[in-house]
């Protein structure tokens, strides 16, 4: 579990990543991925700071600012389509 998660922050420390590009990388699922990146988003690290970049809706562009969950939003509230970009993840130093 521990490799894994280390994987993960070595991944998000090279680049920004969404779930399914982390899950896609590393052979495990999505929702596992998600449960890693809860435990890293609470403690990336000494001097590492966990980022968050939001989801965007594909029709009309809407940013999902306020939003800190890890999960892609089903649904956008002002267009009301279903194609939202995943949110991606990026650890940087303090
Ligand atoms: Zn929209």
């Amino acid at each position: 579990m521990s490799t894994i998660r280390q994987a993960i922050k070595d991944l998000l420390q090279e680049q920004p990543l969404s779930a399914l590009e982390l899950s896609q990388r590393l052979s495990i699922s999505e929702k596992e991925v998600l449960g890693h990146l809860g435990h890293i988003a609470k403690a990336p690290g000494p001097g590492q700071r966990f980022h968050i970049l939001p989801s965007v809706c594909n029709i009309c562009g809407f940013t999902f600012k306020k939003r800190d969950r890890l999960a892609t939003p089903s649904r956008c509230p002002i267009c009301r389509r279903q194609s939202i970009r995943r949110p991606r993840f990026q650890i940087t130093k303090e």
